[in-house]
């Protein structure tokens, strides 16, 4: 049977990469985001299906679950890069209401509709799920929430032959890394290629992650081979964490 899967925030970047890899193994693709267009793009000529939802509001991601789906990959997410002084509460808020209860109400409605047995939840999470950073308080505290989710329905879902686990990557090249390494170049006043290094200074490879290994690693989290692999962070990191 060809099984169903959830992308959300499908229209871009990761979520884009991951739902192509999917329909490519020959699944039922759904993106989900805010905007129509990049949803639009990334559905193009792939035969996938597309849904308006925001996953911080609980209707309309239940709305997205009138039959349930086989894998649910929670990739949206948003991020605020700034030390803890200069957070503003209501980005606080956003960050930790788009990433973490995002999630909760993905992961919650995925299986409320009745995720069958063989059933995959996928969390895209972060480095920052396993590590804090001096720019990145809110986005870590989000994150480190989300791999907590993660692991507790894990413990919930694994008698029922469900899996939930969280890909951690570190900085992936897409739109989000290139926002942060804008705001070095503003915050530190220097060119692209030191704010590039910084970014990447972390990962021993010395590169950004690309979203194509992302998708490869959430391609094998939805395998019958990795049934037993439960309540797992998997850092692809290129061994920064
Ligand atoms: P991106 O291109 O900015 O993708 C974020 C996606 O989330 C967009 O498609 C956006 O679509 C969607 N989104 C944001 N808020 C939403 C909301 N309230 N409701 C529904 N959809 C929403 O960034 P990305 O790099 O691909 O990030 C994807 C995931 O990977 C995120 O969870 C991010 O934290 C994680 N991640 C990224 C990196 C990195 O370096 N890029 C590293 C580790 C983890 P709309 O705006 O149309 O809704």
């Amino acid at each position: 049977m060809t099984r169903r899967v959830l992308v959300t925030g499908g229209g871009t970047g990761i979520g884009k990469v991951i739902a192509h890899a999917f329909a490519d193994e020959g699944c039922e693709v759904t993106v989900a985001g805010r905007r129509r267009e990049p949803l639009e793009a990334a559905a193009e000529g792939r035969g996938m299906d597309l849904r308006l939802a925001d996953v911080t509001n609980e209707e309309q991601v239940a709305a997205l679950f009138e039959r349930p789906y086989d894998v649910v990959i929670a990739n949206a997410g948003a991020g605020v890069a700034a030390p803890i002084e200069e957070v503003s509460l209501e980005e606080w808020q956003r960050t930790v209401t788009v990433n973490m209860t995002g999630t909760f109400l993905t992961f919650r409605a995925a299986l409320r509709a009745g995720m069958e047995r063989g059933g995959r939840l996928i969390a895209i999470a972060s480095t920052a799920s396993l590590q804090g950073g001096a720019q990145i308080p809110a986005y870590a505290a989000s994150k480190h929430g989300v791999l907590g989710l993660v692991r507790s329905v894990a413990q919930n879902v694994a008698k029922r032959g469900i899996t939930c686990n969280a890909i951690c990557p570190g900085f992936v090249d897409t739109e989000m890394a290139e926002t942060a390494i804008s705001g070095l170049m503003a915050r530190y006043e220097i060119p692209h290629e030191k704010a590039l290094k910084m970014v990447v200074g972390g990962n021993p490879m010395q590169r950004l992650i690309t979203p194509e290994e992302v998708a490869a690693t959430a391609v094998f989290l939805a395998s019958q081979g990795a049934a037993s692999v439960n309540g797992h962070a998997m850092s692809v990191s290129g061994g920064e964490i």
